[in-house]
């Protein structure tokens, strides 16, 4: 036996350090794509396009790939509305037996003028669906994820004898619509291609240093609904008040009464937001207008404090008008918009632990944080299929080192995602992002 086993372990150790002598290094490899994974970021943030229009975009992300190698089918996703020209992408790569793991990226800007006074930055106009013509940003950051996953994609095509199974690459339209992967499955993402084992996104963030990368175990952000009211009175003359039905004064009632839903009807132990984020009605000083309407955004953990909040909502509303004396055939009308929905992001804490391992040892201690989860909403949870599939969306630090000292010494927050002054730093944030993804992935799906 004493003979055997260095024999046995001479026989299992070499071929492993043959091999590594031989293969470059994650490192090396993001070394000598660097430069041009910069020019693809740049070239991104300045062509920023909208939820549902993210043709241009698409069509750039599904030729990348191409050239890769995967094999790619765009024009994926089913909207509502048929008039809506942005599309998702999926790239595959089949390498054998062994997992399937989904990688997704949006693809998606918002209409946000950039103020960052970068040299890249956008300077893209263009109308809304309302006819409106807003500024085009990438103030989420959507191009720091297609950029870190095309580098990624590209070293994973590479690097091919140490991993084996199926990848699926997804460039996912209409994030910030929230109806994006929702269009995916609706045209059977699951069924043209590979249902995946695991899947995989990352957000960037200003909430933490370039260089590192955040975690949280199980829930991790919020559910998220829209929510319409028309508050509807009897208009008149601003100076006859007696005979008219005031939508203004019952719709201010509503505003402030909605604020004791998550004070006094939820328990504090559950997460909940109420927010008024829009009021509109009237038009003149001296006019009682006949209507006001409300947009509303509610944020939740748990389905039942969802329906629990929703119903609330409705109750308050209603009731409130029926204490003014507007007449029932006048009720407020409170709609929950079913396309602006999406459930609660969970992050299967297994997987959640062995990635937080593998970017431990890939990034190093100091560069992993555990973090809290926050109330902002995704509708990547729409890819676990109510968490059959076991996800994980992780956070990519992309704030200056410098300005999150100056920020922490003057109490002054940084430009958050959404800002026209959010300004990701693009380098570490691309190589850490290439690096803990395909780390994660080479482990996943390890020969
Ligand atoms: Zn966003
Ligand atoms: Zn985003």
């Amino acid at each position: 036996m004493k003979l055997f086993i260095p024999t046995l372990l001479f026989l299992a150790i070499t071929p492993s350090f043959a091999v590594n002598a031989q293969q470059p290094t994650i490192d090396s490899l993001i070394d000598r794509d660097i430069a041009s994974l910069f020019s693809t970021y740049k070239m991104l943030h300045a062509a920023p396009e909208l939820s549902h229009r993210e043709d241009k975009t698409a069509t750039f992300f599904a030729g990348e790939l191409r050239k890769m190698g995967y094999t790619v089918t765009d024009h994926l996703g089913k909207f509502e509305n048929p008039q809506w020209s942005g599309y998702g992408v999926i790239g595959v790569m089949k390498n054998g037996p062994g997992p399937t793991v989904l990688l997704r990226t949006e693809l998606d800007a918002l209409p946000v003028e950039e103020k960052t006074g970068a040299p890249y930055a956008s300077t893209v106009k263009t109308k809304n669906d309302a006819g409106v013509v807003v500024g085009v940003m990438h103030a989420c950051g959507h191009d720091i994820h297609m950029t870190s996953l095309l580098g990624t994609a590209k070293l994973l095509a590479e690097l091919k004898d140490r991993w084996q199974g199926t990848l699926v690459i997804v460039g996912q339209p209409a994030e910030e619509t929230i109806d994006g992967a929702r269009a995916l499955l609706r045209d059977e993402l699951y069924s043209k291609f590979p249902t995946p084992d695991f899947a995989i996104a990352l957000h960037d963030t200003s909430d933490l240093e370039t260089g590192k990368v955040g975690y949280t175990s199980g829930y991790a952000m919020a559910g998220g609904n829209s929510v319409d009211i028309k508050v509807r009175g009897v208009g008149g003359h601003g100076a006859k008040p007696e005979s008219t039905k005031d939508p203004i004064v019952v719709a201010a009632q509503i505003v402030m009464a909605l604020q004791t839903i998550v004070s006094r009807e939820n328990s504090p132990f559950d997460p909940a937001v109420v927010t008024v984020g829009s009021i509109h009605g009237g038009t003149k000083y001296n006019i009682i207008p006949d209507e006001v309407n409300l947009q509303l955004t509610v944020r939740t953990y748990k389905p039942e404090v969802r329906k629990r909040v929703l119903a609330a909502i409705e109750r308050i509303t209603k009731g409130i008008a029926l204490a003014a004396g507007i007449p029932d055939d006048r009720a407020p009308i409170v709609k929950v918009n079913e396309l602006e929905a999406t459930t609660a992001t969970y992050n299967d804490p297994q997987l959640t632990e062995r990635l937080a391992g593998v970017f431990t040892r890939a990034l190093g201690e100091a560069n992993v944080v555990k973090l809290g989860p926050i109330m902002a909403s995704e509708d990547f949870g729409y890819l676990s299929l109510d968490q059959k599939i076991p996800s994980v969306i992780f956070w990519l630090g992309a704030a200056d080192p410098e300005k999150v000292k100056q920020s922490k010494a003057t109490g002054v927050a940084l430009p958050t995602l959404h800002s026209a002054l959010f300004a990701p730093v693009p380098e570490p944030t691309l190589r850490t992002g290439v690096k803990a993804t395909t780390s994660a992935v080479l482990d996943l799906m390890k020969k």
